[in-house]
């Protein structure tokens, strides 16, 4: 996956506000986005559904 401070597993707490994307969905050919703001944890994945995806911060908001 992905070797970046910018990942974050199901459960980690967000250290910034932002859309942060599915790596699983992604590599699935499925773009997965959600907003996060900082302090909040970071979710389940709606769309795959998968327990150990990784959330990839991709911008600010
Ligand atoms: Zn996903």
């Amino acid at each position: 996956m992905v070797n970046s401070s910018l990942t974050y597993k199901i459960g980690e707490t967000a250290d910034r506000t932002g859309t942060y994307e599915c790596l699983i969905c992604k590599y699935a050919g499925v773009v997965t986005e959600v907003h996060v703001e900082k302090g909040k944890i970071l979710p389940m994945c709606a769309t795959c559904k998968d327990s150990d995806t990784t959330w990839h911060f991709k911008k600010s908001s």
